[in-house]
């Protein structure tokens, strides 16, 4: 194993124990499970059962659903024999927060429980309390009392359990000795783990998910780590980023946070959690799955090219790559977006809209966004109109040399051009790398240009495991001491928009949680961008953020501050918490998500949550500002941080009184836009 996956520079799956739920297997090299869970009350047994239908038949393999008290976990039992009745055998998993009771009765019915180690036993009540080692002992033993009930029936009857940590919902006693930590997730876990193997019952799954990918991320790893530690093997992993949102940005954060495990081996099931209906959580968490499909599946320990090398980052907290800055590039600079006009027909300054500026003639004024690109590649051409101050153009050498101003022009070379050409630019010259895949000894030409103060490396790879190649030559960078500042350049030759967001926001997403890349360039393949449909028809959702005349360019101007947004490398945008709803939702959640986006999303860096219950929602709204969280029919309550600051509003005055929140607070401002 290599530090907590089989191999850093090779897709190579993680073998993992096997688990049977029902007649489904998981983990020990089974196709990667795809799964969702009901938003209906389950209580209401034929919306379940017509929504569990809708899902399976859409392709999930395991459906979920929520048991919060006895009445619930019994109804399971009339829930499954009329799936069973109309022919359908996929497994049920029981969802279990706060209630034992529930769990006891739902293990001896459906194939699957997920218990949440944070409030199984323990409630929450947001204390910071001392433990003594001594207390500590004595509460691991009131768990194992609760617990081993659990597990023994689980045993008796061939069920499998999950036991699901979330970020959100640590228990104080965790969070008192480990804080809000992915150690703290991981031992969450262990606790479990251990009593469950110390009843010899193995068929666990286990997860890690926060609303945030990179803390989820690094549990993960911690926890495939700490398992191979402590027992030699690992348990499946289910993948999953919470409260992950609706739309674009649910789309890139699931993809960053699943895509970048997967991409290292690691993950037996996922689900997407969105904020929508969840059998339109199934085509995404298809897409996100099929990119593995005739990837290396090595099963066995071979030695590999990369067994030798050496790690200099660490995978399992946040530390951006040390780099000297050329302009506005690497350093203490926030990733910069280029963005690629290259395949554009014609060039006026109408285009520069889809990328953020927009040019008004009567006040000969140009107003630019929050998301507006820091650079252009033109490839051949150089604009006929005055730029925005801001904004910096990249061309080919030849047309470089054309360019008057050449405080606005900038060339982009390959490496041997760079090397040999006669003409450079004294203050940037941007030089591509094929990051090849398979010979670590091939550096191009890279120490003729290493730390030369005008070059920033852009690298790519065309490699079936290009995120792979990337990160070995920032390795192999990190290792020579090499500090020019890279850009991640991305082409995706995918058909639908969904596809596209997924590769982008996985070859990207998972360099830019472990600290590499200070810019990134997304592209398409000449006959992908030709066949791009600027209606989007091929997407299978509604697009909350941009409407459906999004352009190919706006489309990936939007998307690459997406995933900075989501890698937390770059905030340009507020961000959404919302939980994606289940049988305890007491409002209409994705309705009240767009109307608050809809009047806050001018807010940059501002995070607000919206959950479905009070019961969950406050513990699982992690490192959220502001709360809207439903605490009866027709009720909500506000939060700012954890602390209640307005109880049982009426739902109808609820979003007004939100903002009047945010006012209070002093992070209301009115829609600004910068002016040139
Ligand atoms: S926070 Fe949302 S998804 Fe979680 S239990 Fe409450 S309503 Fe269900």
């Amino acid at each position: 194993m290599q530090f907590y996956c089989e191999n850093l520079i090779e897709h190579k799956r993680l073998a993992t124990k096997e688990v049977k739920i029902g007649n489904l297997y998981l983990g020990n090299f089974h196709p990667i499970r795809i799964q969702t869970m009901t938003t209906t009350d389950t209580m209401d047994t034929l919306a379940t059962v017509d929504q569990s239908i809708r899902c399976i038949e859409a392709g999930a393999e395991l459906v979920r659903i929520t048991a919060p008290s006895k009445k619930e976990a019994e109804n399971l039992l009339i829930i499954k024999n009329e799936l069973r009745r109309r022919g359908y055998s996929t497994p049920l998993v029981a969802d279990i927060h706060f209630t034992p009771n529930a769990a006891e009765i739902a293990a001896r019915i459906v194939e699957k429980v997920r218990v949440n180690p944070g409030n199984y036993v323990d409630k929450k009540k947001f204390e910071l309390i001392e433990y003594s080692d001594a207390d500590y002992v004595e509460e691991i033993e009131r768990i194992q009392e609760r617990f081993t009930p659990l597990v023994k029936i689980c045993k008796e009857y061939g069920t499998a359990m999950r036991i699901g940590t979330n970020h959100g919902s640590l228990s104080d006693r965790i969070m008192s000795r480990y804080g809000d930590t992915p150690i703290g997730m991981v031992e969450s876990a262990m606790e479990f783990l251990r009593i469950a193997r110390g009843e010899q019952y193995h068929n666990i799954v286990l997860s890690m998910k926060s609303s945030n990918p990179q803390v989820m991320v690094q549990a993960y790893r911690l926890l495939v780590k700490t398992m191979f530690d402590e027992f030699g093997e690992c348990y499946p992993l289910h993948l999953g980023v919470t409260e992950a949102g609706d739309g674009e940005d649910g789309r890139i954060k699931s993809a960053i946070g699943i895509g970048t495990l997967l991409e290292d081996g690691l993950g037996d099931t996922i689900r997407v959690s969105l904020t929508e209906d969840p059998e339109l959580e199934i085509p995404v968490c298809k897409d996100i799955v099929k990119r593995y499909e005739g990837r290396n599946q090595v099963t066995e320990n071979t030695p590999h090219p990369g067994s030798a090398f050496q790690l200099p980052y660490t995978p399992l907290e946040y530390k951006r790559r040390n780099t000297f800055s050329v302009s506005n590039i690497g350093e203490h600079h926030v990733p910069v977006v280029i963005a690629d006009l290259s395949k554009l027909q014609e060039f006026t300054i109408k285009e520069l809209e889809s990328i953020g500026y927009s040019y008004d003639v009567v006040t000969d004024k140009w107003t630019i966004a929050d998301t507006a690109a820091d650079y252009v590649f033109t490839g051949h051409n150089l604009l006929n109109f005055p730029l925005p101050g801001t904004l910096k153009v990249i061309v080919y050498p030849a047309t470089w040399l054309l360019a008057e101003d050449k405080t606005k022009y900038f060339p982009i070379f390959d490496d041997i051009g760079f090397v040999k050409s006669d003409f450079k630019s004294n203050d940037i010259n941007f030089v591509m790398m094929d990051c090849f895949s398979d010979d670590t000894s091939n550096l191009g030409y890279l120490d003729s240009f290493a730390n030369d103060p005008s070059v920033v490396l852009c690298l790519s790879s065309t490699s079936q495991n290009a995120m792979q190649s990337v990160r070995r030559m920032f390795v192999q960078l990190m290792n020579r001491d090499i500090k020019n500042p890279a850009v991640l350049i991305v082409d995706t030759n995918w058909q639908t928009a969904d596809e596209h967001l997924i590769h982008y926001a996985t070859e990207a997403g998972a360099l830019l949680l472990d600290g590499m890349g200070d810019g990134i360039c997304l592209g398409m393949t000449l006959e992908t961008y030709s066949s791009f449909d600027n209606n989007l028809s091929g997407r299978r959702y509604s697009s909350p953020i941009s409407g459906s005349q999004m352009g190919v360019e706006q489309f990936i101007n939007n998307t690459a501050f997406s995933i900075l947004q989501a890698t937390r490398t770059r905030i340009s945008k507020t961000e959404y918490i919302s939980c994606p709803s289940c049988g305890r939702t007491l409002f209409d959640l994705q309705e009240t998500t767009a109307r608050i986006r809809g009047v806050t999303n001018h807010l940059k860096g501002v995070k607000i949550a919206i959950m479905g219950c009070i019961v969950n929602g406050p513990g699982e709204m992690a490192d959220a500002d502001f709360g809207y969280v439903g605490s009866g029919p027709g009720k909500i309550t506000l939060y700012k941080g954890k602390e209640i600051v307005k109880r049982n509003v009426p739902s109808e005055i609820a979003v007004e009184e939100l903002v009047n929140l945010l006012k209070e607070n002093n992070v209301w401002i009115e829609q600004q836009v910068l002016i040139n």
